[in-house]
C-alpha cells in the first residue's frame, strides 16, 4: 500500500534521507520487540484534535448540574450547546480515524513496525476502542497494518518481495490506465492533473517533503478517478500506500535521481491524447522507482556478527 501518498514514488529522495534510518531503526527495535517508539508519532496524530479540543470533558458537565433550572434556562444554556458542539468535534468516525492514520503513514509519520495502540488511539482521538478497532481492522484488511497475536497491530513492514509483488501489480495496472485517461480526457480533467501537478511543484520548492510524498501518491489515485472506475481507485490507494512503506524501507540511501518531470510529462502525453506514450511514461516512471530501491533478497540463516565487525 500502500499509500495514499506522493508519487511516493517520484518524491522518493526528498523523504529518504529524513525516514529511511529512522524508519528500519524502528522496523528492528519496534516490531522485533513490540517497543515500537510510536507512541510519540501517535500522539502527532491525534495532537491536533486534541489541542483544538480545548475544554476538558468534564467542567462543562458538572457546571451544568450545580446550577438551578432557571440559570441553566439562561446563561449557561449557550455554553451547554458549545460544549456539545465541541464534543460534536471531538467524535471522528471509524472512517475518519482510518484517513487521519492512512495520513501519518504516507506522510511517514508513522513507518513500519509502529505499534497501533488501540487504548491509546482512543484517548488521542477521544473516541470509544471500537471505532478505533474498525479502523485498524480496515488497515490490516488492507495489508497496511498487521496483527500478530498477543502483541497487537503494527504498521506492515513488506519483505522485499512483497515489494517485487507491488510493483509486478502496479506494472500491471498503471500503464494500462495511464492509456486509458488519455485516450478519454477531458481539458476539464488535463486541467485538474495540472493544479495538481502545481501543488506537487509548491510543497516541492517549499521544501516539505511530507506534504510532496502524499501528494505525489495522489497523483496515482487521481488518474484512477479519472477512469471513473471505482475498483482501480481503491486498488490504486492500496498500493501506493504499500509503495509508502516499501520506500522507507528499502530507499537505496545512495541514489540521487529523482524522477520529478515525469508526472508533467504525462500529463503531456494524456492532453495530446498519446496513450502509447501514456502507457511507456508511466511504465518507465514505475519502474524506475523500483530499481532506485535496494530490495535485497531476505537473510538466509544468522548473520555473523563478528564477521561484520572485524
Ligand atoms: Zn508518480
Amino acid at each position: 500500500m500502500l499509500q495514499t501518498g506522493a508519487c511516493v514514488i517520484a518524491t522518493r529522495c526528498v523523504a529518504r534521507r529524513t525516514s529511511r534510518r529512522g524508519a528500519q531503526k524502528m522496523n528492528q527495535d519496534g516490531a522485533r520487540t513490540g517497543k515500537a517508539a510510536t507512541v510519540k508519532e501517535a500522539k502527532k496524530v491525534g495532537a491536533a484534535a486534541k489541542i483544538a479540543s480545548g475544554t476538558t470533558k468534564t467542567a462543562p458537565v458538572k457546571a451544568t448540574r450545580k446550577t438551578s433550572a432557571k440559570k441553566e434556562a439562561g446563561t449557561l444554556a449557550p455554553r451547554t450547546r458549545a460544549a456539545r458542539a465541541t464534543k460534536e468535534v471531538k467524535q471522528p468516525s471509524s472512517d475518519e480515524i482510518h484517513e487521519r492514520i492512512m495520513s501519518a503513514i504516507m506522510e511517514h509519520k508513522l513507518p513500519p513496525g509502529t505499534q497501533l495502540v488501540e487504548e491509546r488511539l482512543a484517548r488521542i482521538f477521544n473516541v470509544s476502542r471500537t471505532k478505533v478497532r474498525e479502523a485498524i481492522g480496515r488497515l490490516v484488511h488492507d495489508q497496511i497494518a498487521t496483527n500478530i497475536p498477543n502483541r497487537g497491530a503494527f504498521v506492515s513492514s513488506p519483505t522485499s518481495q512483497e515489494a517485487r509483488d507491488v510493483f509486478f501489480a502496479r506494472r500491471l495496472i498503471e500503464p494500462t490506465l495511464a492509456r486509458s485517461v488519455a485516450m478519454s480526457a477531458t481539458p476539464q480533467q488535463v486541467a485538474q492533473l495540472r493544479a495538481h501537478i502545481k501543488r506537487e511543484h509548491t510543497a516541492r520548492s517549499s521544501g516539505a517533503p511530507h506534504e510532496i510524498i502524499p501528494l505525489s501518491g495522489e497523483f496515482h489515485i487521481l488518474l484512477a478517478q479519472l477512469s471513473g472506475n471505482s475498483f482501480l481507485v481503491r486498488t490504486l490507494r492500496e498500493l501506493e500506500s504499500l509503495t509508502a512503506l516499501i520506500i522507507i524501507l528499502y530507499d537505496a540511501p545512495d541514489e540521487h535521481h529523482c524522477p520529478y518531470d515525469d508526472h508533467p510529462l504525462l500529463v503531456d502525453a494524456i492532453e495530446a491524447h498519446d496513450a502509447d506514450r501514456a502507457a511507456e511514461l508511466m511504465l518507465r516512471h514505475l519502474e524506475h522507482v523500483e530499481h532506485s530501491l535496494k530490495l535485497e533478497p531476505p537473510v538466509a540463516g544468522e548473520i555473523d556478527l563478528e564477521s561484520v565487525f572485524a
